[in-house]
């Protein structure tokens, strides 16, 4: 075992808060394994192995981070923290207890939080390894990186920026005719001709009655003249995600596909107006129901309104009924209700919004009037 007190070692707003959220839920040893959470917490982003990476947090102590010894050097660079490392034969948990001043009989920690993204296999070798209660780190970790900094409200926004620039283009495409993997190789590539990395979870490009699967498996369906298409996507930019939705039309639309279209449109509008500081999350989902339930259409909106975004996808806050978290300015979320009429079509309208103390600013602003394509 090596472990290196680094002269790079910074402060930390981030870990600083980190501690004080640990200190309110008496927590006294956090520990995070690779994830959004992790490279928010130390700009480390590695990705998970069998080999176990922790960052432990301690209040009021230095920051450790447990690597494999063939790593070290990497993590040294970046954690501004203690580097614990292990080599193949070590028990990388008895070398984490020990470093961290822990013994079999002796000192232990009495409540240790788990970061949600850690494998079972280090969860149960950890409670192998510490006589100690084990939660979930989730409440403290979403509460932490609910709200984003100016750094993170740029990248998000650039991120933005991009998705709008490829619906703006995506529509001129020729969609009869096309399937839905076609159309969704060329946003793909919009995204990427604009340096963005594409997101692992899209593109959903839903047609005809597939867009009345709210996350339909995009498939091999070719697209005709008379379609509903749903595109949602998103890309990545240093970390931080972009997620949008429109809905096209292929040629003319009827009067039932107008009508939903305008119902989900003024839904969204309504989500975006009742999002203000302070106000509970539910009160932006309740807003946007309220529109479509008066429409008559209540029954067809099956998901909840939106979900926060940043390095992840979907992170707190939640815009779900039943979710009282206080909104709060720096935090990124989307609005996105949808209609979905099964066997004929479905329309969802998805925008990202950033709240400041005067409301909630749009980071998409891709036009959101129906478009024929
Ligand atoms: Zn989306
Ligand atoms: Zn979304």
């Amino acid at each position: 075992m090596v472990a290196t007190g680094s002269e790079t070692t910074k402060k930390s707003p981030r870990l600083d808060r980190a501690h004080t959220l640990m200190k309110e839920a008496g927590i006294d040893l956090l520990l995070v394994s690779p994830s959004a959470d992790l490279r928010y917490l130390t700009g480390y982003a590695r990705g998970t192995s069998e080999r176990p990476t922790l960052l432990a947090l301690q209040p009021d102590r230095e920051a450790a981070i447990l690597v494999p010894e063939l790593e070290a050097a990497g993590a040294a660079q970046i954690a501004g923290g203690r580097v614990v490392t292990f080599s193949e034969t070590d028990n990388p948990y008895a070398v984490l207890a020990s470093a961290l001043g822990f013994s079999a009989g002796g000192v232990q920690p009495s409540r240790i939080a788990i970061s949600p993204q850690m494998w079972a296999e280090f969860l149960l070798r950890l409670q192998a390894t510490f006589d100690a209660t084990f939660v979930s780190a989730a409440p403290l970790l979403g509460r932490l990186r609910a709200a984003k900094g100016p750094d993170e409200l740029e990248l998000l926004e650039r991120a933005g920026r991009a998705v709008d620039a490829a619906v703006g283009q995506i529509v001129h495409t020729q969609f009869a005719g096309k399937t839905e993997r076609q159309i969704a190789d060329e946003i793909n590539r919009l995204l990427q001709d604009q340096g963005m990395e594409v997101a692992p979870w899209g593109p959903i490009v839903a047609s005809g009655p597939n867009a009345a699967s709210p996350h339909h498996l995009t498939g091999d369906r070719e697209i005709r003249e008379g379609d509903t298409v749903i595109l949602d996507f998103g890309c990545t930019h240093e970390g931080y995600q972009a997620d949008i939705t429109r809905t096209v039309h292929v040629g003319e639309p009827n009067d039932e596909f107008k009508r939903v279209y305008r119902v989900v449109q003024e839904a969204q509008q309504a989500g975006v107006e009742a999002a203000r500081e302070g106000v509970p999350a539910q009160t932006v989902d309740r807003a946007t129901r309220r529109v479509i339930d008066d429409s008559g259409y209540g029954e067809f909106f099956v998901h909840r309104t939106g979900h926060g975004l940043g390095l992840d996808v979907h992170e707190e806050p939640y815009i779900v009924d039943g979710n009282e978290l206080p909104l709060q300015a720096g935090m990124v979320f989307s609005v996105e209700p949808g209609i979905y009429l099964p066997g004929k079509f479905g329309v969802r309208i998805e925008d990202i919004v950033a709240l400041t103390e005067h409301g909630a600013s749009r980071l998409n602003n891709a036009r959101r009037e129906v478009v024929i394509v």
